[in-house]
């Protein structure tokens, strides 16, 4: 489990990147972690290692289900900071 992106509540597991973004509105908390881990390799962009998965395994199988991934139009939490660091300086 990535405790630093999400939480595990009495309701299920929930994304910490939804909440940050959606300023802590309601979300509806995933069952599993598998739910999970699909849900921030879509969403959030990132890639999430498998067992048994090396991390080339792991990015191209996310890569072929979500094209952002490490392009200009990426929303994993890095390429985020880094626009938004751009922005700001
Ligand atoms: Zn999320
Ligand atoms: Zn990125």
């Amino acid at each position: 489990m990535k405790r630093e992106i999400a939480k595990e509540t009495d309701e299920g597991i929930v994304c910490d990147l939804c909440v940050l973004e959606l300023g802590g509105e309601v979300q509806v908390p995933f069952d599993t972690e598998e739910q999970l881990y699909c849900h921030l390799e879509e969403r959030h962009d990132l890639v999430i290692k498998r067992p048994g998965e090396t991390q080339e395994q792991a990015r191209a199988r996310v890569q072929k289900k979500n094209s952002r991934i490490g392009g200009s139009e990426c929303m994993c939490p890095n390429c985020i900071l880094k626009r938004r660091g751009a922005i700001a300086g």
